[in-house]
């Protein structure tokens, strides 16, 4: 009998697997891939959100570019938003810590060699399809019995499923790596990652991406009703709008569906959900690892107390209080702004074009790369 099942070895899997294994546990985690860091993502992430540092999951060689600043693009217009607070109102929200540019292959892999080297045991190219209950455990693919699940599975987590929760909410978005000589004059000096708001011309209810690393970026697509046909069809006119096209250059590009809404239940019984099977993502951007990170550290505490005491489900109660007091105020918040934004303001060119332009407002740059613009 295993003490802990993880399903799932992405970014929440992998924190709660090294995070257990560090503290004495030793869980099994079960992951379909045959790979490490398959899954689609534009690899930025904070250095420090909802309470949270993720220093100590990051090892050597992981972040390829540190940034204080990102900027944002609002048709043709541009603003910055820094740690210090900018030229602008909007560019003063200012974002509460650094952001990282991260190499996820490389992440995922350094995180799962920490948690084997302290004892995990990690099964690549194994898909859950079962998971039945027992007395007082449950049962995984008719074989594997344990004490205590993990659901770190992602958007269509199959262990939210088994408790009866259906995802909501479900974005969808597209992203790949190209060379940043590859990219259009416009779009190849940029300093800063910098996000495009352009309705008609590249997302409806959505945004791209070009975050810059050393020699590549990573570019993107998103949409907040996301079909994933739709979203195919708008890589096409992204990829022109960027100028990768005409380069010849045909990027590898994944996509994957992104949940909005947190699950009505995180816990039942001797089961938690983490990552994006929690629906742990910000509303806003779409980004998740800053809480699919913190969920899989906060489950696995909660896990080892459990094991410790021998007394589960007063102990996995704390889990859903530990993470609503680090995470639910910015969701709420996030939320709120992602309403007002998709569905107003995003539509309404001049308005938010004069708000971006305006001295006090917005104090926007005309140049899509803030940091060579000349006047
Ligand atoms: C295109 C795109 C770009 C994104 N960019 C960013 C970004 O720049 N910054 C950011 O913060 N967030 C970003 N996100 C969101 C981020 O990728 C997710 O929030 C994050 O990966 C969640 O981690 P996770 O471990 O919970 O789930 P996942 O990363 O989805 O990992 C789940 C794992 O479970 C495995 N699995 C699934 N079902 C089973 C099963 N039945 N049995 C065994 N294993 C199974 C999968 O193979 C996968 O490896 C992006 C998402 C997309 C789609």
């Amino acid at each position: 009998m295993e003490d802990v099942v993880i399903v799932g070895g992405g970014p929440a899997g992998l924190t709660a697997a090294k995070t257990l294994a560090e503290s004495g546990i030793s869980p099994l985690l079960l992951e379909a891939s045959p790979e490490f860091g398959h899954k689609a993502c534009g690899e930025l992430m904070a250095e420090n959100l909802y309470g949270f540092s993720v220093s100590n999951f990051l090892t050597k060689g992981v972040v390829e570019r540190v940034h204080e600043e990102i900027a944002i693009r609002f048709y043709d217009e541009t603003f910055v938003v820094s740690r210090r607070g900018g030229r602008g109102l909007i560019s003063k929200l200012r974002i509460p810590t650094r952001l990282l540019f991260i190499n996820r292959k490389k992440f995922e892999r350094g995180l799962a060699a920490k948690a084997r080297a302290s004892g995990a045991t990690i099964k690549m190219g194994v898909r859950v399809f079962k998971i039945e209950r027992g007395s007082d455990f449950l049962v995984i693919n008719d074989e594997i019995r344990t004490k205590l699940l993990v659901g770190a599975d992602g958007a269509l987590s199959i262990v939210r499923r088994f408790l009866g929760l259906e995802p909501r909410d479900l974005a969808f978005a597209m992203s790949g790596r190209v060379k940043i000589n590859s990219l259009a004059e416009e779009w190849r000096n940029l300093e800063l990652p910098m996000l495009i708001v352009d309705p008609g011309k590249i997302a409806d209810r959505g945004y791209g991406w070009i975050f810059p690393g050393r020699t590549e970026a990573n570019v993107g697509v998103g949409i907040f009703d996301g079909h994933e046909r739709f979203v195919r069809g708008l890589w096409k006119t992204f990829e022109r709008t960027l100028g990768i096209e005409d380069r010849g250059e045909e990027p590898e590009t994944r996509g994957a569906f992104i949940p909005l809404s947190l699950s009505r239940k995180t816990w039942v019984d001797n089961v938690l959900l983490v990552g994006d099977a929690a629906g742990m993502v910000d509303p806003l951007t779409g980004g998740g690892l800053n809480g699919a990170l913190l969920s899989g550290w906060l489950a696995a505490r909660v896990c080892e107390e459990a094991v410790r005491k021998n007394e589960t489900k007063g102990t996995l109660k704390k889990y859903e209080e530990r993470w609503k007091s680090h995470f639910l105020t910015s969701y709420l918040k996030s939320k709120l702004l992602s309403r007002l934004f998709y569905s107003f303001f995003i539509n309404r060119k001049k308005l938010t074009s004069w708000i971006t332009r305006h001295p006090i407002l917005g104090g926007s740059y005309s140049s899509p790369n803030p940091h060579t613009h000349k006047s």
